[in-house]
């Protein structure tokens, strides 16, 4: 039998490894997740071979969880993926943190090579459990989402982690009878973890969930190592790894640093929101905007995160599906932070069938962008806010955006004239060649729809 656990284990980490590659294209992503969900189970399976288990507690927490967790995916609204997400790494950062203290409780007189992952896990797992509830908490709005600064808050963080330091020295050379130190260090991660995370401002929070959904795969595999689970070790260490990489991908999709996400204390102020912008934006009706639209040869469709809260991607498709009958080239541009999380825009437009060959990442499409005779943005904003180009006293300077404004006729479908995620002022909309269509971005759109049909 424990042969058989090793080999099943094996095969859900080659499942694992397989299921990550697919991942990374969206025409493979689904077939990824089935893979990935396969090893899971060959996983879950396998764990429950092992000899001397309490079943029924592993059957009320399964039934639990599953409940748990197939309720919230269902009602999740995509925009609100993020939160979810942040809540599911805290719930992995609790999970190894009690299977931590746990073994510690069941096995007081650990060997060092058992004490350093205790202390990992609890370590690394009480800390993701307050920093992603806290993380939740900003993003949802349930808390100010603002960035809270202090005097002298980064040395007493630092202090902070040095105690928490001493302390696990102190735990890992004597376990035996250390019981008070090990609750200790749990209240001290838990305070680090909110620490850590009230100078980061709400802007920055997916790239916090990203960077704690890392954790919780770090605190996993030093679960792993505490009860010898090799499965748990190799998933703990993927996500781990994962989580990280995709960290990257977002402070550099916003030409920032791990470091300023985590220390700057971005959006603490408005005071550096660059120079004022003078103009007037015009705005355009439906009707208007369909005659140059009929005339256009090539357009381009630019999503951001209010095409998300309108769930305006099927008659997006619809629009674009018009103008190519009319004769005009259509493509859509793909920013890599549009939205509140990566992939966000290619999700969304997926579920309404878009061809993955119209969709277009920026920096292809940015060369191009002169010869477009129309760009629509639904809903986007600061991914196409010329300031990050323009405007070296802009918070977002530096930030690689979609050049919409260097196409013939720009059309921003929004609400009203407020900001982004951000929270700055965006002059693309009082430049001579900008049109608001003002609205929400779904209405908008099928009221372009309705002219392309009545005409
Ligand atoms: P933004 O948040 O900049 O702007 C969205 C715009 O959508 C708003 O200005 C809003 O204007 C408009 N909007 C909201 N609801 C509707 C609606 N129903 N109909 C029409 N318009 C609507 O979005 P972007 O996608 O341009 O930028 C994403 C931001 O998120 C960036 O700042 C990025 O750095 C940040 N971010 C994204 C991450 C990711 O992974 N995707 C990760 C980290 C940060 P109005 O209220 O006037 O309608």
């Amino acid at each position: 039998m424990p042969a058989l656990i090793d080999w099943s284990y094996i095969a859900a980490a080659i499942l694992f490894i397989l299921g990550l590659k697919l991942l990374g294209k969206q025409a493979t992503a689904r077939k990824g997740n089935l893979i990935s969900a396969v090893g899971m189970l060959i996983a879950i399976v396998a764990t429950l071979l092992v000899s001397g288990l309490h079943y029924q507690w592993i059957i009320v927490g399964l039934v639990i969880g599953s409940a748990i967790g197939a309720v919230a995916a269902q009602r999740v609204q995509m925009t609100a993926m993020p939160e979810m997400v942040a809540l599911f790494n805290g719930a992995g950062g609790l999970a190894s943190l009690l299977v931590g203290w746990v073994e510690y409780h069941n096995h007081p007189n650990q060997l060092l090579s058992a004490a350093i992952p205790t202390f990992l896990a609890i370590l690394i797992g009480g800390v993701t459990l307050t920093g992603s509830v806290l993380a939740y908490a900003k993003l949802a709005e349930k808390v100010q989402s603002r960035p809270v600064l202090f005097p002298y808050q980064k040395m007493i963080n630092a202090g902070l982690f040095l105690l928490v330091l001493l302390f696990g020295v102190i735990f890992c050379a004597h376990p035996a009878g250390s019981y008070p130190i090990l609750l200790l260090l749990i209240l001290l991660a838990f305070a680090l973890g909110v620490l850590t995370v009230i100078p980061i401002g709400g802007a920055d929070m997916p790239v916090v969930i990203a960077l704690l959904n890392s954790y919780s795969g770090l605190a996993a595999a030093a679960a792993g190592f505490i009860i010898q689970n090799t499965v748990l070790i190799v998933a703990g260490c993927l996500v781990g790894a994962s989580g990280i990489i995709l960290t990257q991908i977002m402070c550099k999709a916003m030409n920032r640093s791990i470091t300023n996400v985590l220390f700057a204390g971005f959006g603490a102020s408005t005071s550096s929101a660059g120079v004022a912008v003078t103009g007037e934006a015009k705005a355009i009706t439906p009707e208007s905007a369909y005659f140059v639209l009929e005339a256009a040869a090539q357009v381009v469709l630019v999503p951001g995160y209010g095409m998300a809260v309108a769930q305006a991607q099927h008659v997006l498709r619809e629009l674009a599906d018009l103008l190519e009958a009319n004769g005009a080239e259509v493509r859509y541009a793909i920013h890599p932070v549009a939205g509140r999380m990566p992939g966000h825009m290619n999700v969304l437009l997926a579920e309404a069938d878009v061809p993955y060959e119209q969709l277009v990442e920026m920096d292809a499409i940015n060369p191009t962008m002169a010869t477009m005779d129309v760009a629509i943005v639904i809903g986007a904003n600061d991914v196409v806010n010329p300031a990050a180009r323009e405007d070296p006293g802009s918070p977002i300077y530096g930030m690689p955006i979609i050049n919409v404004d260097e196409a013939g006729t720009v059309f921003v479908l929004k609400r009203s004239m407020a900001s982004g995620f951000a929270g700055i002022e965006n002059p693309l909309f009082f430049k001579a060649n900008t049109r608001m269509l003002f609205g929400d971005a779904k209405a908008s759109l099928q009221a372009l729809v309705t002219e392309f049909k009545s005409s």
